[in-house]
């Protein structure tokens, strides 16, 4: 497929499930992530199947996310995918007890950045009226759960974000995708709990989660649609989950 991919988040989970799939139908890479290493070693693993290049920036960083974006040479401009999966949760806990640290990174990686990188690759897009942007939300950002608060703010913003730029884009043929899923086994709890292993691994015990892979399938399948056809929104439960609150454990 002669496509070239823009991932935010590369380099863990959902973000690096979506760069092995779309390797595997010949679409160009771009890589993105803070960490290079992470971002080398998975272009040297993909490099056999498509051409891959990689941008180690933190989306929070507008200043970076501009620098990065704009060393992109000209032979790789023409961005077909934007997949904004750069994200994070970090903490749990009541608004009253929450870490204003931890809200910043949310808002400011969650949401701000998705619009920094917007901002800097949608001009391409325009360009070419053509391209695909993919949101990942979270069932988060449609049902609050308790102790979630900025967490489910944030995705939440990436509700409405997606909706306004699929207004907003449409007279340029460009199609937004909204992806929100539910319990994915990722980096994501470990994050979540500052590297807290038994806390992490206790958010995936007594059920079978979604993996990145499960999920990088469902996010190819809506990039790969015939050209007058937008999958709007999607949201993905493993099949012990109905919502942000049931989920059947043995
Ligand atoms: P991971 O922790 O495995 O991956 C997160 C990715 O985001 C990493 O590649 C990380 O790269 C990147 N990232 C985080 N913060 C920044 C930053 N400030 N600047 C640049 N890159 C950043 O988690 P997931 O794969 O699960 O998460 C991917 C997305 O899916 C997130 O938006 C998350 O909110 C969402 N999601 C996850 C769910 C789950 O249950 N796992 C459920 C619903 C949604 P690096 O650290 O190298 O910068």
């Amino acid at each position: 497929m002669n496509k070239i991919a823009l991932i935010t988040g590369a380099t863990s989970g959902i973000g690096k499930a979506c760069a092995e799939s779309f390797a595997n139908l010949g679409i160009r890479l771009i890589l993105c992530g803070r960490r290079l290493d992470r971002l080398e070693e998975l272009k040297e693993a993909l490099s056999g199947q498509v051409d891959v290049m990689t941008l180690a920036f933190d989306v929070r960083d507008r200043q970076a996310v501009n620098d990065a974006i704009g060393t992109i040479p000209d032979n790789w401009q023409d961005i077909d995918i934007l997949l904004n999966n750069a994200g994070n949760a970090h903490g749990l806990s009541p608004i009253q007890d929450g870490d204003v640290d931890d809200w910043d990174a949310m808002m400011d990686g969650n949401v701000k950045g998705l619009l920094y990188v917007s901002k800097a690759i949608i001009p391409f897009m325009i360009a070419n009226k053509k391209g695909h942007i993919v949101n990942i939300s979270s069932i988060a950002g449609k049902e609050t759960y308790p102790n979630g608060n900025v967490y489910c703010a944030s995705k939440a913003a990436v509700e409405a974000l997606s909706a306004g730029m699929r207004l907003d884009l449409n007279p340029f043929g460009i199609k937004v995708t909204n992806v929100a899923p539910g319990a994915v086994e990722t980096e994501f709890s470990l994050v979540r709990f500052k590297g807290d292993q038994n806390r992490s691994e206790s958010v995936y015990k007594g059920f079978k989660p979604l993996s990145a892979a499960d999920v990088a399938e469902c996010i190819t399948f809506a990039v790969t649609r015939p050209a007058h056809v937008v999958v709007a929104d999607m949201v993905l439960f493993p099949i012990a989950q109905a919502s942000t609150m049931v989920l059947k454990r043995d």
